[in-house]
């Protein structure tokens, strides 16, 4: 499956805010966007004024790339939120969030998103009791996630759950030392923590 593997942090200093795409590097002083806070390139420090469209262009990057996905797969999450009830936007971030590696990151037991991915791929991860290897996996309200009895010993796992990086957010009942989460509602938009005017990107993605 077709992936981003050039340096993350360019993303970062692309968007101009902190993505933690890194796990620990994020929190310390090696971080690339408290050393360098302009984008990349020849001309990362001479930009001009964005247009309309750049701006809105930014937001949805932002979002696409704090989630790890492609072009492709977000304009399909993108379809899903506009076909629902309520307001698109926060339809669209509350269907992101619901994935599967960004609630094993977000119940701290990944260091990122992309730690969180591998885990589920590498069959680490039960829904329900059943073993779910897809990273995209929508959880839904009730559902209980689960680290596989003979994975609970796995290095990076055990770490995790017994010093996280992050308090787990209120639609998570997580207990770190069975390391298995509830899903006892559905992420309204003030519980994700993510600095984004979806707005835009749905007037984007509406002209
Ligand atoms: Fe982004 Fe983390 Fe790299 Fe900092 S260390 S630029 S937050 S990926």
């Amino acid at each position: 499956m077709a992936r981003y593997t050039e340096a993350k942090c360019r993303l970062c200093r692309r968007e101009g805010i902190k993505l933690f795409l890194k796990g620990d590097r994020c929190s310390t002083e090696k971080c690339a966007l408290e050393r360098r806070q302009y984008a990349p390139g020849q001309h990362g420090q001479s930009r001009g004024k964005k247009s309309d469209y750049g701006i809105s262009l930014r937001e949805k990057q932002k979002v696409r790339r704090t989630y790890g996905i492609l072009e492709r797969q977000f304009r399909i999450v993108f379809a899903k939120a506009v076909a629902m009830k309520g307001i698109t936007g926060a339809n669209m971030l509350q269907l992101l969030e619901r994935r599967l590696d960004n609630v094993i990151y977000r119940c701290g037991f990944a260091a990122s998103r992309a730690e969180a991915r591998q885990f589920v791929l590498h069959r680490h991860i039960l829904v329900n009791g059943r073993m779910v290897n897809i990273p995209s996996y929508t959880v839904k309200a009730g559902q209980t996630v689960t680290v596989k009895e003979t994975s609970k010993k796995h290095g990076s796992l055990s770490v995790r759950v017994e010093s996280p990086s992050k308090e787990a957010p209120g639609w998570l009942d997580v207990d770190r030392k069975e390391m298995t989460a509830k899903v006892v509602a559905l992420p309204a938009r003030e519980d994700i923590d993510l600095p984004v005017q979806e707005s835009l990107i749905v007037e984007l993605y509406s002209k």
